[in-house]
């Protein structure tokens, strides 16, 4: 027999006549004579033609959607309609049945709910398909970007002990029997005896590691799983999501905002070239959906031209004070059509707020610089108005905040005073300080949520769609 081949590949195939086997899932079976076959390489299925007159009718019973085939025979210049090739069918063997009547992936339209019920069969659908192919695409191009600019993929720890950043929104990690912990005289839980003889979590973010690192290796980046406890039932949190954190040595946050927006380029622009067909079904998948919707809230731009428009135009930068002039002035504000009005100056942007500037207003990628150093983070780098730090946000269509980083205080005195401030322990981040004492050097980086680039480049609208299994409050299946 001949070695298998991918059904992508023989679709690409100009070479016929030829013997091939090919393996796969049964998406349809017409007439008791054409198998659409897939196998996850391509959202395109391959035809095969079965001589239903010659073949064992107890075989041609075991050819049911999704069964699991293997299939050798002629490849051909297809004559029908839809395809280019097919494969004249010679043995057609069954590797694993399918129950139609119990098989709950049937070939018609399930809602996004139930396959998310069914979030382990979900894989074998062409929604599904496309997404993960793209996803794996954008991770590629992930490490690609740094790779080619000679950034070092580094490893930060996924079990941390400092609870600094994200204080109440941690999962704790600990090998207690929680029916049973040690206390301590006074009664509080004794970490001391617990695994790691103090309080651990999983980690919210690489960045305070990954800083140590640029602050020898120049350029490093950090790839991998986070976790919040946040009990935000949103279409944009997860419990556990994956992210993205560059830190850059030497860098101000103008050079911060440059590779952000390069590498957002970069990586849609790789998926737009790699996934042609898997993002044109997402294309026509959302218009569908869309139909749904009444005339005015339908978008303006297919998926394709919306991921085509964020490539060919430029961010629109502007700091926080700018974004709040343009908020309070704006109609929702006015006929106080925003469930959070902006009144002044000082408060944190909301999700609709982010989306106004981005969707009505400036119909493109916002950057927002200069936030109040009140509703930042402490580690962010204050700017000589004494207001404000040098953070930036990148705000995308349909997502809001994808993008949150800062170029960070690099001066040891207005970090401490700024940590003392907000009263973030300085003795449990001697290391963290220690950069600052020894060799410290202006520098920036930020975070890139995964999952939200992924919901931004598939068209999606729940992020517990882009992630194969999703974490979140009260979910935990498969
Ligand atoms: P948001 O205000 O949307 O909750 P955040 O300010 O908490 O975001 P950061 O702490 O700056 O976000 O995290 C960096 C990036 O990680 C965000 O820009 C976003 O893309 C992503 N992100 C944050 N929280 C989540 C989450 N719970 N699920 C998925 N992605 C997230
Ligand atoms: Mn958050």
């Amino acid at each position: 027999m001949s070695q298998r081949i991918k059904i992508n590949t023989l679709l690409q195939s100009t070479q016929t006549d030829v013997d091939v086997t090919v393996k796969g899932w049964v998406r349809a079976f017409r007439q008791n004579r054409f198998i659409a076959l897939n196998d996850g390489s391509t959202n395109n299925n391959i035809q095969i033609v079965v001589d239903f007159e010659n073949t064992d009718p107890a075989l041609l019973k075991r050819i049911t959607v999704g069964a699991a085939i293997s299939v050798f025979g002629k490849l051909i210049a297809s004559q029908g309609k839809g395809q280019t090739v097919e494969v004249i069918a010679e043995t057609v063997e069954i590797l694993g049945d399918c129950d139609p009547e119990k098989y709950p992936i049937q070939p018609k339209k399930h809602s996004l709910e139930f396959l998310r019920e069914n979030a382990h069969l979900r894989f074998r659908t062409n929604t599904f398909g496309a997404i993960f192919r793209v996803r794996n695409t954008l991770s590629f191009a992930v490490h690609q970007f740094f790779q080619e600019r000679g950034f070092v993929y580094l490893h930060t720890p996924i079990i941390t002990a400092s609870d600094a950043e994200g204080a109440g929104e941690t999962f704790h990690v600990t090998n207690f029997d929680l029916a049973n912990t040690p206390r301590t005289e006074t009664g509080e839980v004794d970490y001391k005896q617990d695994f790691f003889g103090r309080a651990a979590n999983l980690t919210v973010s690489g960045q305070l590691e990954g800083e140590l690192g640029a602050m020898a290796l120049s350029d490093i980046y950090t790839f991998g799983p986070t976790f919040r406890a946040e009990n935000s039932n949103t279409t944009r949190h997860l419990a556990e999501f994956w992210m993205i954190e560059p830190e850059m040595a030497f860098a101000d946050i103008t050079d911060n905002m440059d590779t952000a927006e390069a590498l957002l380029k970069y990586v849609i622009a790789y998926a737009l070239d790699k996934n042609k067909d898997d993002i044109e079904f997402l294309t026509q998948r959302l218009l569908e959906e869309e139909k749904q919707k009444p005339q005015n809230e339908r978008s303006e731009m297919s998926l394709t031209e919306k991921l085509q428009f964020c490539l060919s135009n430029d961010f629109e930068r502007l700091t926080y004070t700018e974004a709040i002039d343009i908020l309070k002035e704006s109609t929702p504000n006015k006929k106080k059509k925003f469930q959070y009005l902006v009144e002044g100056w000082g408060t944190d942007l909301q999700s609709e707020h982010e989306r106004y500037l981005v969707e009505k207003h400036f119909k493109k990628p916002v950057i927002l610089t200069d936030y109040p150093k009140e509703i930042k983070s402490f580690y962010m780098r204050q700017n000589d108005d004494g207001k404000t730090v040098a953070a930036m946000d990148i705000l995308f269509p349909g997502i809001g905040e994808i993008v949150g980083g800062s170029q960070r205080e690099e001066r040891l005195e207005k970090l401490e005073n700024r940590m003392d401030e907000i009263g973030i322990p300085k003795d449990e981040l001697w290391w963290y300080l220690d950069t600052r004492r020894y060799g410290g050097c202006p520098h920036s980086g930020f975070g890139l949520g995964f999952e939200r680039l992924v919901l931004f480049v598939t068209g999606m609208g729940n992020i517990r769609d882009v992630i194969p299994f999703p974490r979140f409050p009260k979910n935990a299946e498969f």
